[in-house]
Formats: C-alpha cells, sequence, structure tokens
C-alpha cells in the first residue's frame, strides 16, 4: 500500500500523516446530508471533547470547514457582548493575529502588548483586568508556533476567573500533542485545526467551549454570517450538521487519526513528540544553534534557532536541498531577527530525525556552512 511517498514536515503545520490517515479520504461519494454521515460528525464532536477531558454535559464542540484562523475569528466576532472589550495578551505572532482580527471588526480591544521571548509577568495582566472591569474575553495562545513559546495558560485562566472574564485560548498548535484538561486549566474556549496534533488533513477546524457561554452569546452583535459561533452551533445541535458544506473526506480523515490517536495515547504521544524535539535539539545544538526561546519556556514543539552569522548562509538553499531529499523545513517568524524552525509535529519518530541531520549536515558541507556555527564577526 505505500505507494505515496512519505515526505517528512518539520514545518509547523501541515504535518506529516500515516498512510491510513491519507487513504482513509478515498471512500464512496457520499452526500454530507445523509444520517451515516451525520454520525460521523457526531463521533468526531465526542471524541475532540475527549482529547481535552470535557464533560459532555458542560461542553460542546462545534466543526467549522476552513483553516486555523477560522476558529480566532469566530471566538472573537461571536462571543463578544456590547460596550465590552477583548484583552489581547499579545507575545507573538499568533496574538498578534488576533489583534488584526479585532481591528478589521471594529472590536474594542486592548493590546497587551508583550515581550515575546518570555511568559507573561502575571502582574502586568491582573493590573489591566482590575484597571479594565469592562474586560469579557481574555484571548492569548497557547503555544506560540512563531518561537516556540509555551505560556502557562492555567495560571492567566485562573486570573480571567477571578476578575469575571472568559478565557479563550488559542491550543491550535499545541492541542492533541500537549495534554490539556480544559476544566482543570481554566479555559473557557480553546480550537484547532485537524492538520497539526491530530495528524490529519486540511481543511477542517474545530472549537471547544461552554454550552452555557454558546447559548448566551444569541443576543450578542452579529458580525459576520458564515464565521457566527451561535449559528453553527444551533444547526449542530438541531440537525448534526454543519450549516453548510462540509470538508467531506477531511472529516473521514480525521475520524481516522483520531482513532489512531486514541490508539497511540495522550501519554505517548505526548512522549514521542518531545523525544523528537529532543533530538532536534540536541542536534542543532552540537552544531552551535542557538535556540530563540529558552529551555523552560519551551513547548517542545518548535525550535526556533538564530541564523549563523556566516556569509555563505542562505535559508533557501539549505530549505531547497532538504526539500528535495523529503525534509521540509521552514522560515522563522521573530520580528527583527533572522531565525529558521524545525519542529516535531506530526506522525514521526527519532529515525526520521536522525536521517534528516544526515542530509542537514551534507546540506551545510555543500554550501561550505562552518561548524560550529558563528554567531559574531
Ligand atoms: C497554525 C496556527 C493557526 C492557524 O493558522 P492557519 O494557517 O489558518 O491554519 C492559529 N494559531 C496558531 C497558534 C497556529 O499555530
Amino acid at each position: 500500500m505505500n505507494i505515496i511517498k512519505r515526505n517528512i514536515l518539520l514545518n509547523p503545520g501541515p504535518a506529516t500523516t500515516t498512510n491510513s490517515v491519507k487513504y482513509a479520504q478515498i471512500v464512496p461519494d457520499i452526500c454530507p446530508r445523509e444520517k451515516e454521515f451525520v454520525s460521523v460528525m457526531k463521533q468526531i464532536r465526542r471524541d475532540l471533547l475527549r482529547i481535552v477531558h470535557a464533560d459532555v454535559n458542560e461542553y460542546t464542540s462545534v466543526l467549522f470547514c476552513g483553516s486555523g484562523t477560522i476558529n480566532m475569528d469566530i471566538c472573537l466576532n461571536s462571543l463578544l457582548p456590547k460596550n465590552k472589550k477583548v484583552l489581547i495578551i499579545n507575545n507573538g505572532a499568533y496574538s498578534q493575529r488576533a489583534v488584526e482580527i479585532c481591528k478589521y471588526y471594529g472590536l474594542p480591544f486592548i493590546n497587551l502588548k508583550l515581550s515575546i521571548k518570555n511568559i507573561p509577568n502575571l502582574c502586568i495582566i491582573e493590573k489591566k483586568l482590575k484597571e479594565n472591569p469592562d474586560i469579557y474575553i481574555v484571548y492569548t495562545t497557547h503555544h506560540e508556533t512563531g518561537s516556540g513559546l509555551l505560556n502557562p495558560i492555567k495560571d492567566i485562566g485562573k486570573l480571567v476567573h477571578k476578575y469575571n472574564a472568559i478565557f479563550v485560548v488559542d491550543t491550535t498548535s499545541s492541542f492533541a500533542m500537549i495534554p490539556i484538561d480544559i476544566k482543570k486549566d481554566n479555559i473557557d474556549f480553546c480550537m484547532a485545526s485537524s492538520q497539526k496534533g491530530l495528524m490529519a488533513m486540511t481543511g477542517l477546524s474545530f472549537l471547544i467551549g461552554k454550552k452555557t457561554l454558546i447559548e448566551k452569546s444569541k443576543n450578542y452583535p452579529t458580525r459576520s454570517y458564515y464565521c457566527n459561533l451561535y449559528l453553527q452551533y444551533e444547526y449542530f445541535e438541531k440537525t448534526g450538521q454543519m450549516h453548510f458544506t462540509p470538508p467531506v473526506q477531511t472529516i473521514y480523515a480525521a475520524k481516522q487519526a483520531l482513532k489512531e490517536y486514541f490508539d497511540e495515547g495522550e501519554k505517548n504521544k505526548y512522549e514521542r513528540h518531545k523525544r523528537v524535539f529532543d533530538l532536534i535539539s540536541y542536534n542543532l545544538k552540537r552544531l552551535g544553534f542557538e535556540s530563540f526561546i529558552k529551555e523552560e519556556n519551551q513547548s517542545k514543539l518548535v525550535f526556533s534557532a538564530i541564523t549563523p552569522n556566516d556569509k555563505n548562509w542562505n535559508f533557501n538553499k539549505i530549505h531547497d536541498y532538504c526539500y528535495k531529499n523529503g525534509f521540509t523545513i521552514y522560515p522563522g517568524k521573530i520580528p527583527k531577527l533572522n531565525t529558521f524552525r524545525v519542529c516535531s509535529l506530526g506522525a514521526i519518530d527519532i529515525e526520521d530525525i536522525k536521517n534528516f541531520f544526515v542530509v542537514f549536515n551534507k546540506a551545510l558541507k555543500k554550501y561550505k556552512i562552518s561548524v560550529p556555527i558563528k554567531y559574531k564577526g
């Protein structure tokens, strides 16, 4: 069955998938309004709750057709009552995207811009909450994929609830990789899409959140038609279906990926991503590369390596050499600093990283990059 070339994606998603997930998309044609398809979606919605240990009576999951950014858009535009504000704890590129979304919708927001290198100081967040009792949504990113920084969501969420706000967390690049317990982690809404932690195909995104809060949002200002949370939730509750056409084949792949997630197990999968990361980190450091994020703040899913000060260094050339040999590395996303990323998402393990470094070392040699890497002079 192994007729599809296996590429190793070391970019931060979409991730390498298994053959069984790839083939799960090949199904007889079906109209998604059939009961058979509705039952597939029902199972997926339940499984997604299980991943974050959410009680089905208290939480629900709502599916959307789109990439991960659609979730950010939906949460921000759908969950804000009149005369209330959003507080964005902004320490990376993805929280910055949430700022852009607020701007596009003309939502009142506070952009709490913090160092992108470190986890936030809770006192600063508390001060903002205290000074602004009209904050209703506090928004942050669990794992800032641009840098590899992991935010302490549980502690932030505790503060958020102390000030009676709701906590919306972008877990797109941690969901189904880093264990999350929605209640214990003080999350009201989290989100992801199927091509990252789930190791499935692009095109399916989902939100998991508190039913009571979604129901309360029924009478909030409606700011989008296609991307309204209450509308999609209500349709799912009534019919078990998406309001508009779902990504049918992508959903079959997600069904298979969820089965494989539970077969591997939360803990085993987390351990696997960590050992893959540790080997990436070990090898890059041995070559002299420095990480942008300190070890204790690392998600262990994205290694942001600082680009060497070497006249021969050219990321595109190194990338292309690796790509031709079946490995994809990714440019960095840190403002005013040249970095590149090597990530541990996807259906990969130690052996793949060993093979990658054989290729990567050849690329360094071919393009005459001096090793160990130099940062000065
Ligand atoms: C990937 C990602 C998204 C969504 O990006 P898309 O390109 O729309 O899929 C959102 N937030 C985070 C933290 C991500 O890593």
